[in-house]
């Protein structure tokens, strides 16, 4: 590990050696590794050891792993507002990539700027802000439910489903709400699965536009979520019902919810 970064003013500061350059794709995850890890801070002087916090000694034993689970499953109540989304977000139809986005969003581990600028990696004054509506600061909250541009688009989703409710602005709360506005079966799980869709194309295209310099247009993006979910309740059957793409643009999307 001491190859991987050195010690400044008494703090562990992370340097990667790579044995080739990195491709574009792999700059973000290299990025979000960074961001993980910077949460973990090294101590100058102690000797490297494992420790288990599920028992006052530090030793782990299977019995207290157990009473660890059990407890968890028991005081459902109890549990942080995000980690009931995440078990949501798992259990939804979504392909992998799309809950993996929405699960970092729900934990503010994308590697947003404000948060890159938490774990003292420069991003520079101007880029500071969000690339939309260039007013704020980029954090997850802002780009994914406060941007303005961000809120057209989840209009145009609340106006489709034929929804209208009180948005909360904490990103686990919004997730729990939006999922539980239909009454159909299904409407959970596809609602969870759209929340995803929505989080997942939004991110992407602020990373297009960050990196590559792409603009885009709230009408593109509502469309793009709503092809994708078309495709994806063909491919997973999430709501049942034959619609073409017309239709399932339409208000028709609103019966299937609600049945
Ligand atoms: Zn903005």
């Amino acid at each position: 590990m001491k190859e991987m970064g050195r010690w400044s003013n008494g703090r562990w500061v992370w340097d990667f050696q790579w044995r080739r350059d990195l491709l574009d794709r792999e700059l973000e995850v290299v990025q979000s590794l960074t961001t993980f890890i910077s949460e973990v801070s090294p101590k100058f002087d102690c000797e490297d050891r494992w420790e288990w916090r599920g028992h006052k000694s530090g030793t782990y034993t299977t019995n207290s792993a157990y009473r660890i689970i059990k407890s968890l499953k028991e005081d459902k109540a109890e549990l942080p507002l995000a980690v009931m989304a995440a078990r949501k977000i798992w259990k939804s139809p979504a392909p992998h990539k799309a809950r993996m986005t929405a699960w970092r969003a729900l934990f503010n581990r994308l590697p947003t700027c404000n948060n890159l600028v938490k774990r003292q990696i420069d991003v520079g004054v101007v880029e500071r802000n969000c690339n939309g509506c260039f007013a704020q600061e980029e954090t997850a909250n802002h780009i994914l439910l406060r941007c303005p541009k961000i809120d057209g688009i989840w209009n145009n989703m609340y106006a489709w489903l034929g929804f209208q409710s009180v948005r909360p602005f904490a990103i686990p709360d919004h997730f729990l709400s939006f999922s539980q506005l239909g009454s159909s079966k299904n409407s959970g799980r596809f609602l969870s699965a759209l929340w995803s869709c929505i989080v997942w194309v939004v991110w992407r295209r602020r990373n297009e536009s960050r990196f590559d310099d792409k603009s885009w247009e709230i009408d593109q993006v509502v469309l793009e979520i709503k092809a994708r979910m078309w495709s994806w309740n063909s491919i997973f059957d999430i709501l049942g019902g034959e619609l073409s793409f017309r239709e399932w643009c339409s208000s028709s999307i609103c019966s299937l919810l609600c049945k």
